[in-house]
């Protein structure tokens, strides 16, 4: 049996180009399709076979040192993956790809309390990493392309036979002349130098959901900055946080405000309109009011995150006493405390002072 190189027709140092060129012209010539004969057929099987043993840079290494048989050296390829080593390729053969991943990236988007309530679209701007569009990511002056490398044959590695207790051992290193590549771009692209990515401000669209709060995240995948050598982009992670409102507060989706009611309101109840984040809303006053009392609007708070449900508005009452008042008011009152005949007060616990006790009715209110 001829041996792989003969079969192939190339010397037993060709290189991998040369021997990738060599099995193409040989495969064109006995490829089935071209050539029925039954010969043509035993050859390109042996053609197919040679080149894949010598395309492969580990199973060309193996031959060569004269273990063409699978497992014919028993245990030669677990060392020859020890000295392979993770980190280079990660175990894996031929040379590293130029194309990697893009970073994912991350930026903080403030948004206003009223636009939390249906979620709103907003304009951003990232600084981050674009395709280079002079090389499209090739990283190469346009018209140039990378050439293989002459020092390790385009393989990314070099490799040494040390003797050893166990015998020969190969061991590979990244190839220095490429860093691993393989290949060397002696023309890099001018715009990008050589990276097939240059920085940008990019402006994008995105649309906040509602129902954010502070610290809720959102991952657009492949919004992140493209990877080297046109690589797949990474992830863009959003995340938001909620202005604070001088008016409104917010417990989850419902939202939380007070309103002041006049004295007379308090006593004999009313209808009133109030402005809210989303438009004017009706808020009823009972008669007898507190301060402190909670009226609750149903479906008036913050629409849910990826929901259709909104929370309540809850308004809290402050009943307000008047402080000016005219000779003629004065004297009704004065009437009014005769006719009603009121107990003096009496001591009772201590209440930790107004917007505490609001706090507190607004989660007895549920
Ligand atoms: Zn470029
Ligand atoms: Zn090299």
């Amino acid at each position: 049996m001829a041996n792989h190189y003969e079969t192939l027709g190339v010397d037993q140092n060709a290189t991998p180009d040369e021997i990738k060129k060599a099995y193409r012209r040989l495969a064109r010539e006995l490829h089935p399709d071209v050539n029925p004969s039954e010969d043509a057929a035993e050859r390109f099987k042996s053609v197919t076979h040679a080149y894949d043993v010598l395309s492969d840079p580990q199973e060309r290494q193996r031959y060569d040192l004269g273990g063409d048989q699978a497992g014919g050296m028993g245990g030669f390829g677990d060392i020859f993956e020890t000295f392979f080593g993770a980190g280079f390729g990660g175990g894996s053969r031929g040379p590293r790809s130029r194309t990697e991943r893009g970073e994912d990236a991350m930026i903080r988007v403030d948004v206003e309390l009223a636009d939390v309530i249906f979620g709103v679209q907003r304009d951003i701007t990232v600084n981050t990493a674009v395709l280079c569009d002079t090389c499209n990511g090739s990283c190469c002056q346009p018209g140039t392309s990378p050439v293989t490398c002459d020092h390790c044959g385009g393989q990314g590695q070099v490799q040494r036979q040390v003797r050893s207790l166990f015998g020969n051992v190969v061991t590979a290193h990244p190839c220095g002349n490429c860093q691993g590549y393989g290949t060397v771009i002696e023309h890099p692209c001018i715009e990008c130098g050589g990276k097939g990515r240059v920085r940008e401000r990019r402006s994008m669209t995105i649309d906040v959901p509602s129902g954010i709060d502070t610290g809720t995240r959102m991952q657009m995948r492949g919004g992140g900055e493209v990877g080297p050598a046109g690589g797949p982009n990474g992830d863009l992670f959003i995340e938001f946080r909620v202005m604070h409102h001088d008016v409104f507060s917010r417990d989850g989706n419902d939202l939380l405000a007070t309103a002041q009611v006049s004295m007379t309101d308090a006593i004999l109840g009313a209808e009133t309109e109030v402005s809210a984040l989303d438009g004017n809303v009706q808020i009823e006053v009972p008669a007898g009011a507190q301060s402190g009392d909670v009226v609750t609007v149903r479906g008036r708070g913050i629409q849910g995150l990826h929901s259709t449900n909104r929370g309540d508005l809850k308004v809290a009452l402050q009943v307000i006493t008047p402080t000016k008042i005219s000779t003629r008011e004065k004297e009704l009152v004065r009437q009014l405390a005769a006719l009603r005949k009121d107990d003096p007060p009496t001591l009772g616990e201590f209440q930790q002072g107004f917007f505490g006790k609001i706090r507190d009715r607004f989660f007895r209110a549920g």
